[in-house]
């Protein structure tokens, strides 16, 4: 019966391989009624697969647990098994060994990348660009799926406003609605149109949720937030990736106002299945259960289980708590049944839906793995994704592009040859040293290029990945960059954050350049004035004394594989650089959390001259250094003829708005028009402005384009003090520019009726 019944799935799944989500349903409640309890709570564990599956059979400890699990049933998932041959080998003890033969679904952090890296997810956000985002996720995808692997676990669309919280890399930066744009176009980039198509892979929307509000920027730290916040600001991405199809969500270490994410039915239960009706599954984050104890909610991982399996956490990563004890207190009454078939039924659901059941071994072809993986069109991807990352924050004196001949250029600093740095944090799979230092770009475009380290950026060998970094004091180096730098004409300066100083376990409450780097940038000044800083870096930092004194900020982010080459066309004018910073830059540490969509508070400016009770510091501007949508062009743009259609609009109604955007330098280049509303007044105080709109205009020299935006009703939404999500009647602003602080702008007001 149970093999006639897996045959009739198998084969009206091959006729029917697109996801028919009744057929699918109908296959998962005859699958799941031949399944014993035990087999049920096998589906909802997943385990990390750290041994070499292909070698001598683990006799003892965890592996030997873990395979002997596998083997009986009671693993529904592994992450961290790479490369097809691993893959084949644990699917095919699920698939041939356990009763049921139900393949697993193999999960891994594909957050940049595979093995060729895209640009840190936080410089994709730079870029604004949402076709080329969904194109860098579609390559991720096509590579992890060649290595035999299903799902990734990404995007983190956690908004956090916090730099010196280290995965602010991971994520699209501080603003909800860019956020929830770059959520949508990285779920439709990895999951495709077709789920079952072998180079698609499933999404996962994490760390639902809160998590970027880490108290202090300090890791895994508590967070506690209004539900006004969490609403406005938080939830939007993981809504919009919900609308995407998105087909798993991962909980979240943190808590949320008391109670831990994992076992929040709150979070899990009433908002994200309820009320946004998501039909996915939910992974706990890694030992997230079990974590409940140590922060002091369950009593120990039996009652932890309970708690998350009632919470909704449909899988545990790691945690082995549904695996030992979920059983038990099924049997004993403390968790329903019900409610592991509900799980179950989720998880069966996405891996039918993966084409697992037609062929468990479908995202198993070596032929595919050797051709797809490092291959030409993926390089020139992540090479196209990583020029626009770019973000060129100062170009004073138009020092900036250089001249590929005839200028004595000399290239200095830690990160200027490094291969390993710009790779970014989370690059599990990809080879260390891999990436095209900046040396190596430069050097492929000019030969006017020499170089020297200054000083290093660590104590020890920076190919450590869990170790925590140790920056050095030596500064034996500068005397040999000072005399290059004197007899240059521009000196290139490389300083920033070696890949692992941020990333996750990586707060910094400091977030200047480390070590020993912002001397050497000040003595280099002191014999050559004419600096270009490239800053590679995995979050904002506060280099105010450089944006001062220095004529040419770039920022270069981690940028992938492609690093050097990208930074080089952008240097040499190669490529206009067109990026927009997605998070505030501050000047000091003390200022954050610092955003562009603060409020205003009652006294926001000063009444009189020398008041001193207003809101502000008194050793420090409010200003950032660099604001929120900021990013300059070797060209430059003017913006000019604001037009309204109307002045107010009512219910079902809308405005038009149109402004010109003129290109009025001399090189071609592309702007990203921004959109900007503010609610003068309303029943929730509202920020001095929100993002409601953008677009990227690409124009040549003398041209002028005319950009439009609709406003409507959804714009001016908030989660009201009614406690619904609405548009209140009131007067409002609007601004359209370039950046969160320079813009036209103009009234608006909108009636209710
Ligand atoms: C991270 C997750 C990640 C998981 C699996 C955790 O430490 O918080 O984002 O997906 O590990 O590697």
């Amino acid at each position: 019966v149970l093999v006639a019944t897996l045959i009739a799935c198998t084969n009206s799944q091959n006729q029917d391989h697109m996801t028919n989500t009744s057929e699918i349903d109908k296959k998962v409640d005859s699958l799941l009624s031949l399944m014993t309890l035990e087999e049920k709570i096998g589906q909802m564990n997943q385990y990390n697969g750290f041994w070499n599956v292909t070698g001598p059979t683990p006799k003892e400890g965890d592996a030997a647990e873990k395979y002997e699990d596998l083997r009986q049933g009671k693993v529904g998932s592994m992450l961290n098994v790479r490369g097809v041959e691993q893959v084949k080998a644990v699917q095919k003890i699920a698939v041939e060994e356990t009763r049921l033969g139900i393949p697993l679904i193999i999960g891994f952090d594909v957050i940049h990348g595979y093995k060729t890296l895209s640009p840190i997810p936080l410089a994709e956000a730079a870029s604004w660009d949402m076709d080329a985002i969904k194109r860098s996720a579609e390559v991720a995808a096509a590579e992890a799926s060649a290595s035999g692997i299903n799902w990734t676990f990404a995007p983190m669309v956690d908004i956090s406003r916090d730099a010196r919280w280290g995965r602010v890399m991971e994520g699209g930066g501080e603003d909800p609605y860019l956020g929830s744009k770059i959520a949508i176009a990285r779920v439709q980039g990895f999951q495709g149109e077709d789920l079952a198509a072998n180079n698609t892979i499933a999404a996962c929307a994490k760390h639902f949720a809160g998590y970027g509000w880490a108290e202090a920027g300090r890791e895994y730290n508590t967070v506690d937030m209004s539900e006004t916040l969490l609403r406005n600001t938080i939830f939007p991405p993981f809504k919009a990736a919900v609308n995407a199809n998105v087909k798993t969500f991962m909980n979240s270490f943190n808590e949320l106002n008391g109670i831990p994410a994992t076992g929040s039915s709150y979070l899990q239960r009433d908002i994200l299945k309820e009320e946004w009706e998501f039909d996915g599954f939910v992974v706990s984050d890694w030992a997230s259960i079990a974590e409940m104890v140590p922060h002091g909610y369950a009593k120990d991982t039996i009652q932890a289980a309970a708690f998350a399996a009632n919470a909704g956490s449909d899988m545990d990563m790691e945690s082995y708590a549904y695996v030992h004890h979920l059983k038990k207190l099924v049997e004993e009454g403390q968790v329903d049944e019900s409610l592991i078939d509900d799980a179950v039924r989720r998880i069966l659901k996405v891996k039918f839906e993966l084409g697992l059941f037609d062929d468990p071994y479908r995202y198993c072809d070596e032929m595919r793995e050797k051709e797809v993986i490092g291959s030409k069109e993926n390089h020139e991807a992540v090479l196209d994704m990583a020029k626009k990352s770019i973000v060129l924050l100062k170009n004073d004196q138009n020092l900036l592009p250089l001249r590929k001949e005839g200028q004595r250029i000399a290239l200095i600093g830690p990160l200027a040859a490094d291969k390993n740095s710009p790779l970014g944090s989370w690059r599990i799979a990809a080879e260390d040293n891999s990436a095209v230092s900046v040396l190596e770009g430069m050097k492929s475009i000019s030969n006017s290029v020499t170089y020297s380290e200054g000083c290093r950026l660590l104590a020890g060998e920076a190919d450590f990945v869990w170790e925590t970094a140790i920056n050095t004091t030596d500064k034996s180096g500068f005397d040999a960059a000072k005399d290059l730098a004197r007899s240059a004409e521009v000196v290139v300066m490389v300083l920033g954050e070696y890949s692992f100083q941020s990333g996750e376990g990586r707060s910094r409450s400091n977030i200047d350049l480390p070590g020993v780097q912002q001397e050497l940038l000040e003595e280099i000044y002191k014999v050559n004035q004419n600096i270009v800083l490239v800053l590679m870096n995995g979050r904002p930092l506060a280099v105010e004394w450089a944006a001062e004194h220095v004529p040419a900020v770039v920022e270069a982010w981690h940028l992938g594989s492609q690093s050097g080459n990208a930074i080089a066309q952008v240097l040499f004018g190669e490529y206009n650089p067109s990026g927009k910073l997605p998070m505030t830059f501050p000047r000091n540490v003390g200022q954050i959390p610092i955003y562009y969509s603060q409020k205003n508070t009652g006294r926001p400016a000063p009444v009189a001259p020398n008041q001193v009770f207003w809101s502000h510091y008194i050793d420090v501007d409010n200003s950032p250094l660099y604001p929120f949508g900021h990013g300059l062009s070797y060209t430059t743009f003017e913006y000019s003829n604001l037009q309204l259609d109307d002045n107010s609009f009512g219910k079902g109604g809308s405005i038009k708005v149109s402004v010109d955007v003129s290109n009025t330098g001399q090189r071609k280049g592309k702007e990203v028009v921004q959109l900007y509303i503010r609610d003068l007044f309303a029943s929730v105080t509202r920020p001095v402005r929100e993002l409601k709109g953008f677009e990227q205009v690409a124009l040549q020299p003398g041209e002028t384009k005319t950009v439009q935006f609709i406003i409507d009703e959804e714009m001016i939404q908030f989660y009201t003090a009614n406690k619904k999500w609405e548009a209140e009647a009131g007067d409002f602003k609007l601004f359209i520019g370039g950046s969160s602080v320079t813009s036209l702008e103009a009234a608006f007001a909108y009636t209710d009726k």
